[in-house]
């Protein structure tokens, strides 16, 4: 049987240089084919949510655009005078060398290059990177080992600070909302008498490395991702990990996180609990003032499809399902999550308040598109079904006229700006933009069109 994958929702082991691209200062420098950044570019970048580096964008990256002539005779002395010339021309805290397939597989060696520079101005350290090796979540996963490795292991460290917690969980850009998510993330962490470090993002860069051992611990917000990473900072530095399994979304959630986490670093209960009394009072002030739309609508969708990386999923199955009354009726994961992860997983989503948890499916897939061909042959009578998950599914909610939102990457290419769908507020922003959807599918563009129709009678 032939069979293909279509639809990418995952970039090769190269796009891990966007994880690089969102520590301030971080200059990745390519050894690579001069399409390869180009890409990952592609579901990282531009095609989602029109985003770039801000530091150095995708355009501006040095690369020594390896080609036929390099597989013959190699090209490691024009990366060592790139690497030069890069460390002359850009302004910079940190220099990574990349390779891509052709480099790995004629055997340039850049941990060699990088060792040449080993006084230079700044730190240059290596990841190898070949797409035939991995994803980009794995690309991810090599750039933080060589940051920890190459570079942290050496510097001096400053004193242990109780209250400082790194976090991790979220990957840069293949989360498409990571920027506002972590910004947003970082004060309610405040509130809870907590000192976050968070590498990634405006403000932050090599100062925020350079604080990762000093950490009482390190928080994994995430079904899977980084969990190996903490793992191996426990191991070099001694420093425990906290693990909760999803990046909250609503009352529900989020409440249960700040608990979590309250009990696990010891901090103000009380705090903690008047924190929570005023952000759901407020979230629950502009659900009230919405009632009769929001909940009330004949339209209101009530069962849902997914088809995303498992953060995503996680996170919005116990938002809708807790806090909206809504359930699943099929989730593809479709970020290649390592097998031994996946019984994890599939709790972690069966984890939530609802009778008929048992009930729906969970499909682990490569392939993006399984989810849109199913929704293909099924027809949706009473439409009060949406669906959740990139770019790629928005033609076939639009053909089946369902309420549809992209939630993980690629996003598309609206500017995803600050948009956030983490905690209180998220939610709120959530639930306005799935009924602005809603209105333009079903109702039409704000105005009642056939209400009959759309409630299904
Ligand atoms: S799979 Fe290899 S050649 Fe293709 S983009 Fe990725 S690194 Fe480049």
């Amino acid at each position: 049987m032939i069979t293909c994958s279509e639809q990418q929702r995952i970039a090769c082991a190269i796009g891990g240089v966007f994880t690089a691209l969102a520590i301030e200062k971080v200059l990745p420098v390519m050894h690579s084919g001069p399409g390869c950044l180009q890409n990952s570019g592609g579901v990282l970048g531009r095609f989602n949510g029109c985003q770039s580096g801000v530091s150095y964008p995708d355009s501006i990256i040095p690369s020594t655009n390896f080609c036929d002539k390099d597989v013959v005779f190699g090209a490691a002395d024009r990366l060592r005078r790139l690497v030069k010339k890069s460390l002359e021309y850009y302004k910079t805290d940190m220099v990574l060398l990349v390779d891509g397939c052709g480099s790995e597989i004629v055997g340039d060696d850049i941990e060699e290059v990088a060792s040449d520079f080993a006084d230079s101005s700044a730190p240059v350290i290596y990841a190898k990177l070949p797409g035939f090796k991995g994803n980009n979540l794995w690309g991810h996963a090599q750039v933080l080992k060589s940051i920890a490795n190459q570079y942290l292991i050496g510097q001096p460290r400053g004193g242990y600070n109780e209250k400082q917690v790194n976090v991790f969980g979220i990957v840069p850009y293949f989360d498409s909302f990571w920027t506002a998510e972590l910004e947003e993330l970082e004060k309610v962490l405040r509130i809870l008498g907590l000192e976050p470090n968070i590498i990634y993002g405006r403000g932050k860069g090599i100062a925020a490395i350079n604080k990762i051992p000093q950490a009482a611990f390190n928080l994994v917000l995430a079904p899977w991702t980084d969990i190996e990473f903490a793992e191996h900072l426990r191991e070099i530095f001694g420093t425990p990990y906290f693990q909760y399994p999803c990046l909250p979304i609503g009352p529900t959630e989020t409440a249960r996180f700040i608990r979590a986490i309250t009990e696990y670093a010891k901090l103000d209960r009380q705090n903690a609990e008047d924190y929570i009394k005023r952000e759901e009072d407020r979230y629950f002030y502009y659900v009230k003032n919405a009632i009769r739309v929001f909940v009330g609508s004949p339209v209101t969708p009530r069962r849902f499809y997914i088809n995303s990386s498992a953060a995503q999923a996680v996170s919005l199955t116990r938002f809708l399902v807790n806090d909206w009354g809504m359930t699943p009726i099929k989730i593809f994961i479709t970020d290649d999550a390592p097998v031994p992860y996946q019984d994890n997983i599939t709790a972690f989503l069966r984890d939530i308040e609802c009778n008929d948890a048992e009930d729906f499916d969970i499909i682990f897939t490569n392939d993006g598109g399984l989810c849109d061909q199913e929704l293909a042959k099924e027809t949706f009578p009473y439409r009060r079904i949406c669906l959740f998950g990139t770019c790629w599914d928005q033609l076939t909610a639009n053909n089946k006229r369902l309420p549809f939102l992209p939630v993980s990457a690629p996003y598309g290419d609206a500017a995803v700006g600050n948009t956030s769908y983490f905690g209180y507020d998220g939610a709120l922003v959530f639930i306005q933009d799935l009924y602005r959807d809603m209105t333009q599918k079903i109702l039409g563009s704000g105005i009642v069109a056939n209400l009959e129709e759309a409630a299904g009678h």
